[in-house]
């Protein structure tokens, strides 16, 4: 199965934390971004954050690569303080090739993905060819705010951090 995440974190070593999702998934990338630096998105009270896009070929059904998320934020100790808030680690599912869900433990594509620069720009340089909801990323990146994009900064791949 083909799946696109999307991770990020605002708190504590935030390469190192993501680089634990890299790990984990390193004999299963197809393709991944950069690592960027975008501003908090939803609740903007708080630290930037750094963000990247992999693409992953895995052996596991939709809610088992969920699980496989969660464990990884577990591991970050994670605590869910208020919504979008800080965060050492999220691991999110933006997309998963010829499966969609619409459940609140799983819901695929993302519901927020479309809007959100610190996901559609790390996204396509990962996938170029990506589409969502039948949309070219590069079309869904020219519907944002100008400014939201703006902010969303490439640092380096991560083997470079
Ligand atoms: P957002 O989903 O808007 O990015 P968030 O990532 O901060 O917010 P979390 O606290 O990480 O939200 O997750 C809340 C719940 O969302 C999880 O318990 C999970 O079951 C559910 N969820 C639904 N769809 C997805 C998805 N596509 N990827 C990851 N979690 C999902
Ligand atoms: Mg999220
Ligand atoms: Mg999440």
């Amino acid at each position: 199965m083909r799946a696109v995440l999307s991770v990020g974190s605002n708190m504590d070593d935030r390469v190192e934390l993501l680089r634990t999702v890299f790990r984990d998934f390193a004999g299963e990338i197809v393709s991944q971004s950069a690592v960027y630096s975008t501003p908090p998105w939803g609740v903007e009270d708080q630290d930037e954050f750094l963000n990247a896009v992999l693409v992953v070929d895995v052996n596991d059904t939709p809610l088992q690569l969920l699980a496989r998320g969660q464990e990884l934020e577990n591991q970050a100790q994670r605590a869910r303080l208020r919504r979008w808030g800080p965060r050492t680690l999220d691991v999110d599912i933006v997309d998963i090739e010829g499966f969609s869900s619409e459940s609140a433990e799983l819901t695929v594509p993302h519901p927020y993905a479309h809007q959100r620069a610190f996901v559609l720009i790390p996204w396509l340089e990962a996938h170029p060819a990506a589409t969502l909801h039948g949309k070219e990323l590069g079309a869904l990146i020219a519907d944002l705010d100008p400014a939201e994009v703006a902010g969303v900064r490439r640092l380096g791949m991560m083997e470079e951090l």
